[in-house]
């Protein structure tokens, strides 16, 4: 066989993007794999993001990850949006089909695999409360609809934007959903089979906020999860722990967001479990 020294290579574009652990997890799946790929984690100031994407077919690149404030903004770069991306208005991931950049959402996702794998929860015909109306939010969402969730709430503390987002969502997804302000303490309510904290709540450093939620009358078999993943153990998982309840953290989310763009751009099955914990040592959480 004729030596091959070409390696492929994938991106992270984001800005700040210094602390941003996937490339710790992205190289240890490539090394398990036996792929001669690199993840490069690249500061890319907005104005330059149009280079960025030049740079990226000049070169050739097998693939992206798109991160704050890319995620909009690259939209316009690329030449296909697949159909859950464009209903969530945003790309966190780029492949490569032939010569085509087509964008991809893979937070949603990446949540629903976390649940079903690590939660072993399926989302179909559940009623869910979902706190916050961002980027995050939003993506999960547009997946809890598209898997048959029977039910939507959004609690957000800006009205303008749990508003739109409810909108959007029913008017792109035909999505079961509501929205609800979010003033003083959230009552969950005993019929709700998931909550999800997609607000920023609890995020290093303010890792002792806690949102302002009752979980009294939740349901023993509710599932509470967080998309906050440093610290993983956030003051509502340890709350809804010690009533009992089962929890999913934001790991679980990041991990399998990484797992489903390793598979879109290798086309291979992704190493998961050395993917875990190549992220558990890049948080140094061991
Ligand atoms: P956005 O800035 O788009 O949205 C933030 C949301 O949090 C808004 O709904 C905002 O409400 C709400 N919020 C923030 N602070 C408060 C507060 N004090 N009280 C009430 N609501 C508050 O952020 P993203 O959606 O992109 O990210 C949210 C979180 O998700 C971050 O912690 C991020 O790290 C995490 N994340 C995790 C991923 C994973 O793989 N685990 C993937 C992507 C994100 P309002 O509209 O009223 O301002």
């Amino acid at each position: 066989m004729p030596a091959n020294f070409k390696a492929e290579l994938v991106a992270c574009f984001g800005q700040p993007v210094a602390e941003n652990p996937t490339g710790a997890m992205q190289e240890a799946a490539f090394r398990t794999a036996g792929l001669n790929w690199r993840y490069l984690t690249v500061e890319v100031p907005p104005e330059k993001l149009r280079d960025a994407i030049v740079g990226m077919r000049a070169f050739g690149m097998q693939g992206a990850n798109l991160t704050i404030p890319h995620k909009v903004a690259v939209i316009e770069h690329l030449d296909r949006i697949a159909p859950d991306a464009d209903i969530i208005g945003a790309v966190n991931t780029v492949r490569r089909e032939g010569n085509e950049l087509i964008g991809e959402n893979t937070d949603g996702k990446g949540f629903l695999r976390g649940m079903r794998m690590n939660a072993e929860v399926d989302p179909k015909g559940k009623r869910v409360v979902v706190l916050g109306a961002g980027g995050a939010a939003r993506a999960i969402l547009a997946e809890l609809a598209m898997a048959g969730a029977a039910d939507l709430l959004v609690i957000n503390r800006s009205i303008r934007r749990g508003e739109d987002l409810a909108r959007d969502l029913a008017s792109k997804a035909s999505a079961p959903i509501r929205f609800q302000p979010w003033s003083n303490t959230y009552a969950v309510p005993d019929d709700a089979d998931l909550l999800v904290n997609a607000t920023s709540i609890g995020l290093y450093p303010d890792v002792n906020a806690m949102p302002p939620v009752d979980l009294r009358r939740a349901r023993r078999d509710l599932l509470v999860a967080d998309v906050v993943f440093n610290p993983p153990e956030t003051r509502l998982l340890a709350a809804a722990r010690r009533q009992g309840l089962a929890t999913l953290d934001g790991l679980a989310m990041l991990v399998y967001q990484g797992v489903i763009g390793f598979e879109l751009w290798t086309g291979r099955k992704a190493p998961e479990a050395v993917m875990a914990e190549a992220l558990r040592a890049a948080l140094q959480l061991d």
